[in-house]
């Protein structure tokens, strides 16, 4: 045998015995019970390990954005986690949702066949205790296996600490074959929730789009279903035959009939939001749901100000890419009583910080009707893991007080209380400093970003002020909705294609209702 020969095999016996069994535990610090949650180990060069046998927690997310590789990082732990590592010095890293700190602990496991780690996470926040349930609202899987699916469900939401999850069904011809989420039953999603304890329900995206991805008349989720609403998508550009001759508005009024209710998807994406927001038909709306398009002043702030409730929620559509959610108030134990109370606006959306807002001890969705003008007192307050910086009290859209971060222990607190001079009727809010769905979707902003790489929002639904039954209402506003509205009826009388006057009208119609609610003249 020569010497070279020697040598390799040598290096291959030692690469078989250079890895080491890790087992790793998480418990709550304060409990000493075993939690899941996300887990990350990394090398001494700082790379991530791969941990075969444990969900990537970045299944289903493509590498589309540079940030998008930090959620491969990740994987998802049960309670007792097994993993082959490198017999190396290595660094572990573990938390859960957005309630606990970071856990860090260093191991060199050179030279060892097995080893156990336990990872202590302290909780900073219990929003279940403080009377929150988190849900998302937009989510759908594509391309994946039914097993892998069936795993994804019930693993991410657990360690995500995500308490309800709203799987929608969407079809989009051809492409709909790898829906894999669309195969569900109701009799699966309620097995499902008994199972993991996590209150799983169904939905559907119902839409019109011109092209297969342009924007048209907008995406409406419905949820918590009976049956599904038909048709299930509109017009050529999606479902590839007919015409554009029916609004979304059918499928909503249709829907209502059965009691289920309408949310708006991708904030401002689409043409039919105005009008049906404007009709009260719609009463919550999706941002930072992978729309990459509008603001909170287009999607939220010009109805606020027009005095309607327009509840904020979040999801995240493909997989659950984000922590993106929203924590509603009041919500029961049935999906349908968490959605009464979400289209009341008891809610706020969040990837991080989690917010509390309290006026004159009223919460998000409620109304203080004031005699006369007078002073209110505002008590606000956040708490996140990552260092969000500051929280902002918005007025009418215009922030009105701010207050700073400061560190405690291993996340982070920013509180208010001030008083504030109602003079006129309006709406308050708390939010983090605004990210644009754009920087959200690119990513790469110089902003506190999660640990999956996307920069943080948290945003409060409205409170209203009113003084002596007065409601808030801003000409600008309505200014700036006559124009979109308009501006939307003429791309429509260009794009879309109508097979009779009376389908024409139906569909114009629906923006004419909207111009004339907002007063402006005919045309
Ligand atoms: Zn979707």
């Amino acid at each position: 045998m020569t010497a070279l020969l020697l040598l390799a095999m040598a290096e291959n016996s030692h690469s078989a015995d250079s890895t080491c069994a890790l087992s790793i535990r998480l418990i709550d610090s304060s409990t000493g019970r075993d939690l899941p949650g996300l887990i990350c180990v990394r090398d001494e060069r700082g790379a991530a390990v791969k941990l075969e046998g444990l969900l990537d927690r970045g299944m289903g997310t493509a590498n589309r954005r540079k940030t998008d590789r930090k959620i491969h990082d990740w994987y998802v732990a049960p309670k007792k986690a097994v993993v082959r590592v490198p017999a190396a010095k290595l660094t572990v890293r573990a938390f859960r949702g957005l309630e606990t700190e970071m856990a860090e602990t260093c191991v060199d496991l050179t030279g060892r066949r097995w080893a156990s780690v336990t990872l202590k996470l302290n909780r900073f926040h219990e929003m279940r205790s403080a009377g929150y349930i988190s849900g998302n609202t937009h989510l759908h899987f594509k391309d994946a296996t039914r097993a892998d699916s069936d795993r994804y469900l019930r693993e991410v939401p657990i360690a995500d600490d995500l308490n309800a999850v709203f799987v929608s069904y969407l079809e989009r011809p051809e492409a709909d074959k790898g829906y894999v989420t669309n195969e569900y039953t109701d009799a699966e999603w309620a097995a499902l929730s008994r199972e993991t304890g996590v209150l799983f329900a169904n939905g559907e995206e119902h839409r019109h789009n011109f092209g297969e991805f342009d924007e048209g008349y907008g995406h409406v989720m419905f949820l918590n279903m009976p049956g599904l609403v038909r048709p299930v998508s509109l017009g050529p550009g999606i479902t590839g035959t007919g015409d554009d001759g029916v609004p979304i508005r059918q499928g909503i009024d249709d829907a209502a009939k059965s009691a289920i209710d309408a949310i708006w998807c991708h904030n401002s994406w689409g043409f039919e939001d105005a009008p049906n927001i404007l009709t009260r038909r719609v009463r919550a709306a999706h941002v930072f749901d992978g729309g990459s398009r509008g603001s909170y002043e287009t999607g939220f702030y010009r109805y606020l100000n027009l005095g309607i409730s327009l509840a904020f929620t979040s999801g995240t559509d493909w997989f659950i890419r984000d922590f993106a959610r929203v924590y509603v108030s009041g919500a029961g134990q049935t999906a349908g009583s968490w959605l009464k109370a979400l289209l009341l606006g008891k809610s706020f959306i969040t990837n991080g910080p989690l917010l509390d807002l309290r006026i004159d001890g009223k919460g998000p969705g409620e109304v203080i009707d004031l005699p006369s003008k007078r002073e209110i007192s505002v008590t606000a307050r956040a708490v996140g893991r990552v260092d969000f910086g500051l929280i902002e009290l918005v007025r009418n859209g215009v922030v009105i007080s701010t207050s700073p971060t400061r560190g405690q222990g291993g996340h982070f607190t920013a509180d208010m209380r001030v008083e504030v001079d109602i003079d006129e009727p309006c709406w308050l809010a708390l939010r983090i400093p605004p990210v644009s769905s754009e920087e959200y979707c690119d990513g790469e902003a110089a902003l506190p970003m999660s640990e999956f790489g996307w920069p943080l929002f948290a945003h409060t639904s409205a409170v209203f002020v009113d003084i002596d039954g007065r409601r808030v209402h801003d000409e600008a506003s309505v200014r700036g909705l006559i124009e979109d509205i308009a501006g939307a009826k003429k791309i429509i009388l260009e794009k879309a294609v109508f097979a009779s006057d009376a389908d024409r009208a139906r569909v114009t119609g629906v923006y004419d209702e909207a111009l004339s609610l907002l007063g402006a003249p005919m045309r």
